[in-house]
């Protein structure tokens, strides 16, 4: 991974950003600049490359995960080793992360960085992390091969008087059979009127003919998310539900038809909207259409009724409408889309059929 083309990339926009040097101490951050995966570790980025700090837990670790830039290992306060570091490199204008740092933690940093300027930076690294590389896109398609996988290896497994719980346990052992390094979340699995709640904590319900299954999961590879939903049924499901699986359906292919390079969050949730509200059943649509996905599960950019910023070429989507009905159920369809300029391009290859198992 080319960590050090992302820290250059960030170092060319201090002046802009109106700084010398930036503190980063988002762990998620930490680990798109540096490759570093431990729970202890800020990075300093200046001009001229910057410094991974970290405790000495973690020396080893840093030497295999961050080769490529300055280490340096602190005993006591970290702010005393990163102090020592900025005024080496005379840096008077220090960035932050205002989202990552406390109130109490800035007290202690400003205490000890005295005679530097500490500067609230919003939102920088999470901006730059929304059009991913190669490496990245490699990982999110692995982490997707794998969900298809156990997608179609658990509708072998599912059987009458199975409880959620016993389908959510399969399922996560079905990913890691598949090569996933972990959960990119705990699996959503819900049945019948369940699926009427978005996000069905699964539980000791058991599964019934008719049923409508939903399941919303992902595999992790290397830090990177899948996240898809499909909803099944066992055995012929309510004629209602049935329409609903196919209004969702068309709404889902609606969103993803409207995924192009410079249109807002908000077109594309309108376009998918529409076509639920037309049906009869916008009230049902309880929540946003989708969220960009990476190293964290749910990330910039965000696709809602609010969000006007345009989409950006190499950035990846999820399109996500659903129905919930009260008492009778729910459908969602949730695919993962890349934005190009060619067009959308879905990740995932499993089929959105209404099955009947
Ligand atoms: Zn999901
Ligand atoms: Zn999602």
């Amino acid at each position: 991974m080319d960590h050090a083309m992302r820290r250059r990339a960030l170092g060319a926009r201090l002046d802009e950003l109106g700084v010398d040097g930036f503190l980063v101490t988002s762990l998620v951050n930490v680990r798109y600049l540096t490759g570093f995966t431990g729970s202890s570790g800020h990075v300093v980025i200046t001009e001229d490359g910057g410094a991974f700090l970290t405790d000495g837990r973690y020396t080893e670790q840093a030497r295999h995960e961050v080769p490529d830039m300055e280490r340096r290992t602190y005993t006591q306060d970290h702010r005393r080793e990163l102090a020592t570091f900025v005024s080496e490199r005379g840096s008077e204008r220090l960035g932050f992360e205002a989202a990552e740092v406390s109130v109490a933690a800035h007290a202690k940093l400003s205490a000890a960085l005295e005679g530097v300027a500490l500067v609230a930076l919003e939102g920088t690294v999470e901006r730059q992390r929304v059009v991913k590389d190669d490496d990245e896109w490699e990982l999110l398609r692995r982490a997707q091969a794998i969900t298809d996988a156990a997608f179609g290896a658990i509708l072998d497994v599912v059987a009458v008087g199975m409880t959620e719980r016993q389908l959510a346990d399969e399922l996560e052992r079905l990913l890691r059979a598949e090569g996933a390094d972990g959960l990119a979340f705990a699996p959503i699995v819900a049945f019948g009127e369940q699926a009427a709640e978005p996000h069905h904590e699964p539980g000791h319900r058991a599964l019934e003919e008719g049923d409508v299954i939903k399941l919303d999961f992902g595999a992790l590879a290397e830090g990177y998310h899948a996240d898809m939903t499909r909803t099944v049924a066992f055995g012929p499901p309510a004629a209602e539900l049935r329409k609903i699986h196919d209004v969702v359906r068309q709404a889902q292919q609606a969103g993803i038809d409207a995924v192009a390079v410079g249109a807002s969050g908000a077109q594309v949730d309108a376009a998918s909207r529409g076509v639920i509200e037309g049906a009869g059943y916008g009230e049902r649509f309880v929540h946003g259409l989708g969220h960009g996905v990476g190293l964290q599960i749910h990330e910039e950019p965000w696709l809602g009724r609010d969000h006007g910023d345009p989409l950006a070429a190499g950035s990846i989507v999820t399109i996500e409408p659903g129905v919930y009905v009260p008492g009778l159920g729910g459908v969602r369809i949730e695919d993962t889309v890349e934005v190009t300029a060619e067009g959308p391009r879905v990740l995932p290859t499993s089929t959105k059929e209404l099955l009947e198992l």
